[in-house]
């Protein structure tokens, strides 16, 4: 058996702990997790909050600390979400964007500019014609679409990049 070290295996629970509104797309390929600190056997997690509107934080904390603290040489592990460090959905891994597409949301564009026109494909049959239905999707971060192509709605993560204000 080939030896991991104490940071892999953090990383390798984080890779389970999902975003509980999204199962099965884990908080690291969310690219949520910021950096992860190990003293002894107290681990600490800065993440970075993904869409602002998205109320599950605290949800999501309390499962990464648990997933972690089933590490049997961790005693204690802290989850905080850092402001510092803007989330951009550019940090999303690809293996995020693939999962997301199995739930029928379609990943938010790559190297988007604020301003861009913003072009979605469809995550069932990869078609680019479609039309936004409802700029209010289920929860802020998402945006509610239709495939003129293959008749399916679908969800779409609206592009977030550094955002002009900082302040929320
Ligand atoms: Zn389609």
């Amino acid at each position: 058996m080939e030896e991991i070290t104490n940071l892999e295996a953090i990383y390798a629970v984080l890779r389970t702990v999902d975003d509980p509104e999204l199962p099965s797309v884990s908080v690291y390929d969310l690219g949520m997790v910021h950096e992860v600190a190990i003293d002894g056997n107290q681990v600490e997690i800065k993440m970075v909050p993904t869409f602002a509107g998205c109320p599950a934080l605290d949800f999501i904390g309390v499962n990464v600390q648990k997933a972690v603290e089933t590490l049997e040489w961790v005693t204690s592990c802290q989850v905080k979400f850092t402001m510092e460090h803007q989330w951009s959905t550019d940090t999303i891994t690809e293996k995020g964007k693939q999962e997301l597409k199995k739930h029928g949301i379609a990943p938010p564009p790559e190297n988007y500019q604020p301003g861009d026109e913003w072009t979605v494909n469809c995550p069932y049959c990869d078609s680019d014609y479609t039309s936004m239905e409802n700029v209010f999707g289920p929860t802020a971060c998402r945006s509610i679409l239709y495939c003129r192509a293959c008749r399916n709605p679908f969800e779409a993560m609206k592009p977030v990049v550094k955002p002009l204000h900082t302040n929320y």
